[in-house]
């Protein structure tokens, strides 16, 4: 199916100068919504991934599709102050500022192997800051997988060694 025609480009949002990638119209879809993760289930089948850990908040959309389908533990990584339990943080570097995530100190036992997933790979810093995450909590990142990927941010560059799939390519 050519996903790119469910993807709405929305300029200057959320601020000027970014084009938004809108993955709604691909959501609404359900033929549309279905095949991604019965195309990532099929990817992922004999790759003994034990739990998915996705990204707040559109990558819990496709995480939690994806793990149901898989039979797959799902583990959230939030913005501070929304996990309740003991976590582990890391902050990464904006164009403008920082940001922190936040990860469950006992949601990844030592030696579980992770599939990170969010919607949209852009200058990584989100994948990059998840999956120290992941390995400060004892488990290997088999793979970054991504709906959309920004190749032109580079965002691969910062996930150095951690092995990349993404379904769109921009
Ligand atoms: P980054 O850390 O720069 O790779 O940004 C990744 C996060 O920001 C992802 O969780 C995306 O959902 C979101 N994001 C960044 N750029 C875009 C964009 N152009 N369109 C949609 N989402 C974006």
């Amino acid at each position: 199916m050519d996903f790119k025609r469910l993807i709405r480009d929305v300029p200057d949002f959320p601020k000027k100068g970014i084009v938004f990638k809108d993955i709604t119209p691909l959501l609404k879809d359900p033929k549309a919504f279905q095949e991604v993760i019965e195309h990532l289930a099929a990817r992922y089948k004999d790759k003994k991934i034990t739990s998915i850990v996705a990204m707040e908040s559109r990558g819990f959309i496709f995480g939690g599709a994806l793990a149901t389908r898989m039979g797959v533990g799902f583990i959230p990584v939030r913005k501070p102050g929304k996990l309740p339990w003991k976590t582990f943080q890391e902050t990464y570097e904006l164009e403008y500022g920082k940001d922190t995530l936040e990860i469950h100190q006992d949601s990844i036992a030592k030696g579980d192997r992770v599939l990170v997933l969010d919607d949209v790979l852009a200058t990584g810093g989100t994948a990059a800051a998840t999956i120290r995450l992941v390995e400060r909590a004892g488990g290997e990142v088999a793979e970054a997988c991504f709906i959309i990927q920004l190749s032109f941010l580079n965002g691969q560059q910062k996930l150095k060694s951690t092995p990349l799939y993404s379904i769109i390519q921009y």
